[in-house]
């Protein structure tokens, strides 16, 4: 009964910690972790003592006798990355490297104290390296009031699982030295100087937060926007409530086919009474039960060897939603996997090859369907006053295809955005960095005290637990400077932040705070749903209002700690 990881796999490797027999891989220190869709259990070397299912912390992991009928391709996927071998073999008894943490030096000066901007998983795993090491007291300043960035706002609704390392986060933000200071913005209510009097180093952890921008003719017309702003207004961010997305048309035209763009026309497509069990925002969920839509096409410049979307998410598309192929397709599918050497990409094809053609597909059924295509690229959006279809050019013809559409929805990428006060590489949209310290852009000299992670470090690539590797490095090299004296000890006591904080931002809300929005969004969701969120920053700061006052002796205790 070997072990299976399935779908929602965040590849942050804690499996790999807790196996005791090395039977997951890739393991972050082998070749091709950074980039691997998954993780895998090998079936043969497997003991099925479940202590990778305890330390997952999105639940993606399951005894293959306990899979869903959907989870059911994820037995082969796992077997598949490991070579086929003659009989049982023994399991290695080798234990998977565990990066070493890094060892704080003590320092006339106090603690190490780290601010950390942004709330998402780069954030909230760059917090918990740090908060293996005795005494280290770590800030977290968010925007919003509420954390943990895109598990929040950006991963699908239907993908609950997911969310639940947001169980995980809460875990690290319990941990002696961790403080939220949610609703305040770095940049504006607080400068980077101001945070480096009060701390030895600043570290961003702030994403991608704009989208790449498709530069044709059109784009900006009503009835055009991007899918991730689509994806923030189905998870009910404050900042996209008011989006205006009109699912009136038969069609919706996505430009672009990778996980954003399929997470997209899943839930467009999806049976609005499902999607009234999760977390979806009710804006969203009342559009989707009054659409018209009958068809979400995917369009890809590229071919379909070349697809961004990743096999896992593949696999979980075509179990839930009915998946079509464009008629010329076919061809194309079948060309491209006779040539394909790599066993992903060819599993990847093999599920193409059996999709349905759209041309002859029964059509009429309950629920809007997904085509895919491949080879187009967009030309122009067409439409007077709003849009009603886009132009693409059509790879190794002279031809152009125009698709009717009154709703066009880019899905080509994510993009950082500069940081008052560091450099900025505007050609890749990164903060220049060497493993995660920030660095002059001419003379690459570090940048006193300040460091990145996440996807404003290297771009927005990989999956949720692809950070905690990568602000583990960040982490290390912080530490390491610090101990070898080139950070400045701050200027103000510990017991000033708070004050400091306050004064420039007196809405600024606390772990209670926060802890009191939760509750009363778990509580609104009345057990029908994991939560029912609320899409105003005034609806937040309400209930983060009802948190208890912290009585007189926790104050001193706080103020003791410090
Ligand atoms: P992505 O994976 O980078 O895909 C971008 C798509 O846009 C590609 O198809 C790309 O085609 C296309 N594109 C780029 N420029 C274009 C242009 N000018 N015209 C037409 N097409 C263009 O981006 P994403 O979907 O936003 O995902 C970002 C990251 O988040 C990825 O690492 C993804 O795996 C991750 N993510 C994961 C999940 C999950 O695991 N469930 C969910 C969401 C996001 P080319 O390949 O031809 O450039």
């Amino acid at each position: 009964m070997p072990h299976v990881i399935t779908q929602s796999c965040c590849s942050d490797g804690s499996c790999v910690y807790a196996c005791p027999v090395n039977c997951i891989h890739p393991t972050p220190d082998e070749p091709g972790f950074a980039t691997a869709e998954m993780l895998y259990i090998d079936p043969v070397a497997c003991v099925d003592c479940g202590a990778c299912v305890s330390a997952c912390p999105v639940g993606a992991i399951a005894p293959d006798t306990q899979l869903t009928e959907r989870q059911l391709p994820f037995v082969e996927l796992n077997a598949a990355f490991y070579p086929v071998r003659e009989g049982k073999l023994p399991p290695t008894s080798k234990l998977a490297a565990v990066p070493e943490a890094p060892v704080v030096l003590p320092r006339p000066g106090g603690p190490l104290r780290v601010a950390v901007v942004g709330s998402g998983p780069a954030a909230m795993y760059a917090a918990d390296e740090l908060l293996t090491q005795q005494g280290v007291r770590v800030n977290v300043f968010e925007k919003l009031p509420t954390p943990y960035g895109l598990v929040r706002a950006g991963v699908a609704p239907d993908h609950q699982s997911t969310k639940r390392v947001t169980r995980l986060f809460d875990r690290i933000a319990r941990m002696p030295g961790f403080s939220f200071y949610l609703n305040c913005e770095v940049g504006s209510d607080l400068t980077h100087d101001e945070l480096l009097e009060h701390h030895h180093a600043v570290l961003y952890a702030v994403g991608a937060p704009d989208d790449r921008r498709l530069e044709v003719d059109g784009m900006g017309l009503p009835g055009t926007s991007t899918a991730t702003e689509v994806v923030a207004w189905i998870n009910g961010h404050p900042d996209f409530a008011d989006l205006s997305v009109d699912l009136s048309g038969e069609r919706v035209v996505i430009v672009g086919n990778g996980n954003v763009a399929l997470d997209v026309a899943r839930i467009l497509t999806a049976d609005p009474d499902d999607l009234a069990r999760t977390d979806i925002a009710d804006h969203a969920l009342v559009a989707l039960r009054n659409s018209q839509l009958q068809e979400v096409v995917i369009a890809a410049r590229r071919g379909p060897a070349a697809s961004a979307f990743t096999l896992p998410e593949l696999i979980g598309l075509t179990s839930t939603s009915d998946v079509v192929l464009d008629s010329s397709d076919h061809d194309l599918v079948i060309s491209d996997l006779a040539d394909e050497t790599d066993p992903l990409t060819r599993n990847k094809l093999e599920i193409l090859a059996n999709l349905s053609d759209a041309a002859t597909a029964p059509t009429g059924k309950s629920r809007p369907r997904i085509r895919l295509t491949y080879g187009h690229t967009p030309q122009r959006v067409l439409g007077e006053n709003v849009t009603d279809g886009i132009e693409f050019s059509v790879t190794g013809t002279d031809e152009s295809r125009v698709i009717p559409t009154g709703l066009v929805l880019t899905s080509i990428g994510y993009r950082g955005k500069p940081i008052r006060g560091l450099p900025f590489d505007d050609m890749t949209a990164v903060v220049p960095n060497r493993g995660g310290r920030v660095i002059e852009p001419v003379g690459s000299e570090p940048v006193r005290g300040s460091y990145v992670a996440g996807w404003i470090k290297r771009g927005p690539t990989g999956f949720i637990g692809t950070n905690k590797s990568c602000a583990a490095q960040t982490v290390h090299n912080l530490v390491a400077d610090y101990n070898d004296g080139l950070l400045v000890d701050p200027v103000h006591k510990v017991a000033a932040l708070d004050r400091f904080v306050r004064g420039r931002r007196s809405a600024v809300i606390d772990a209670a705070g926060w802890k009191a929005i939760d509750d009363s969004e778990i509580a609104r969701g009345g057990g029908q749903r994991p939560r029912d969120k609320f899409t105003t920053i005034a609806g937040m700061l309400e209930a983060a209002a009802t948190a208890p006052a912290p009585t007189v002796r926790r104050r001193l205790l706080a103020g003791l700690r410090r």
